[in-house]
């Protein structure tokens, strides 16, 4: 490893001391599972006292989004800093303070696309943990194609009136505002007519109703807009241009999703986790496919490092988020299958935690885009097939 700067050798060393000071000791679990995630927003409760604390810490400092601006709630870190945040981070096995569709998602493409008024109208409000978002992208007949969404906008003059449905909502009802794809051109060409737009779910007319599972639980929601008025300063970039923030979005999401190969894992190596089970890593096919996953998941994460720097010296492109995509979300199927066959039937306990996160990783490759269309952009956008 290359030696670092001083200057960056000195960020280190505060970095680690305040982290030492401030990081409550429940909070140095790893925990990064589902259901440790602290998502914030108006309706959230925190599932403990160090919870919160790490949040309020973490905020003052801009770390709940360490390379955002200083203006807009972030600590303005350089990728070198911000490696070293992560790194110091998991020296401690600390979790990250908050997470969100605001985080992964909204936040990168108001970066990128908001005008100076909407950023610091909407960005603090996300770094602080004060306002959940949710993703209004598909509908009953728009998932893959995505571009053929039918929620309409009706141009009111300096409102719109919108109409229709989007459903596979995550967490719609529990979160307070919605960013939705919305056709606000009916006679374009499907790419053309679709604006992207900020709706407060608070608004009269928007309702959700939960879509309940066969595991009882309810993390998605159908999403109805029926006659909500949504000023016009809230589309986000050129009307009927929202394609291009859209597809922008999920060039994010998609690599977030990737999870850089280590999934639900909480960033627990492969090796570490099998070996708990009392005969984990004994048979030796399985010690041996879980060291080719470990290798995999260095790849990937590597892989991933080495994109962020790509694009941030400007020279990546937003298409190879769809070859993280497939390997990461691929491979933590993958890892988690090792899992249960390590664990054997005691791992189809189902409040063990086990079982319900293997099935979680079975939606991985079809949120986001399937793991199809993912080799279908790469066919075409990567390697450069024909169609
Ligand atoms: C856990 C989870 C969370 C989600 N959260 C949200 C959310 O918050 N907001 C939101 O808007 N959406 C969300 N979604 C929806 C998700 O984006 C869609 O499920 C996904 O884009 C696929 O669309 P679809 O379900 O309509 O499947 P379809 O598009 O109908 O696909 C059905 C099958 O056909 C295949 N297929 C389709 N087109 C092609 C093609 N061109 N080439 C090859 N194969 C193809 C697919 O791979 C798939 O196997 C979520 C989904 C999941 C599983």
């Amino acid at each position: 490893m290359a030696r670092e700067t001083e200057d960056l050798a000195q960020f280190r060393a505060e970095l680690r001391s305040w982290m030492e000071e401030n990081c409550p000791q429940e909070m140095r679990d790893g925990g990064n599972t589902e259901g440790n995630i602290c998502w914030g927003g108006k309706n959230w409760k925190f599932q403990s006292e160090a919870q919160k604390t790490w949040l309020e810490r973490c905020v003052t400092k801009g770390y709940t989004v360490p390379t955002w601006p200083v203006a807009y709630g972030g600590a303005g870190l350089n990728r070198d800093q911000e490696k070293i945040f992560h790194e110091e981070l998991k020296r401690i096995n600390g979790r990250l303070p908050l997470q969100s569709f605001g985080i992964w998602m909204l936040g990168p493409a108001l970066l990128h696309f908001g005008t100076e008024e909407q950023k610091l109208h909407y960005l603090p409000p996300i770094a602080r943990g004060e306002i959940r978002w949710c993703q209004g992208y598909s509908e009953p007949g728009a998932g893959s194609d995505l571009a053929s969404v039918q929620t309409k906008g009706e141009d009111k003059g300096d409102h719109w009136v919108i109409n229709g449905q989007k459903v596979w909502t995550s967490y719609a009802d529990k979160a307070d505002w919605i960013f939705a794809l919305v056709r606000t051109d009916r006679d374009a060409p499907k790419h053309k007519g679709i604006s992207f737009i900020l709706i407060d779910m608070e608004t009269e007319g928007v309702s959700t109703r939960p879509i309940r599972l066969i595991s009882g639980a309810s993390p998605f929601c159908e999403t109805f807009f029926d006659d909500a008025v949504v000023p016009k300063e809230q589309v986000v970039g050129e009307i009927n241009r929202g394609w291009d923030v859209a597809k922008y979005l999920l060039t994010h999401e998609r690599t977030m999703i990737s999870g850089g190969g280590q999934g639900l894992g909480g960033g627990r190596s492969l090796g570490a986790v099998l070996s708990e089970e009392e005969h984990g890593l004994e048979d030796p096919v399985l010690r041996s496919d879980a060291m080719r996953a470990e290798v995999d998941a260095l790849a990937i994460s590597l892989t991933l490092e080495r994109y962020k720097d790509m694009a941030e010296a400007g020279q990546g492109t937003g298409n190879a988020s769809a070859m993280l995509k497939y390997m990461g979300t691929e491979l933590n199927k993958q890892r988690h299958e090792l899992i249960m066959a390590a664990g054997g039937s005691d791992a189809l306990e189902w409040d063990d935690g086990r079982a319900p996160n293997w099935l979680r990783t079975k939606a991985n490759s079809i949120e986001g885009g399937t793991s199809e269309v993912m080799l279908g952009i790469i066919s075409k956008r990567v390697l450069g097939l024909p169609g």
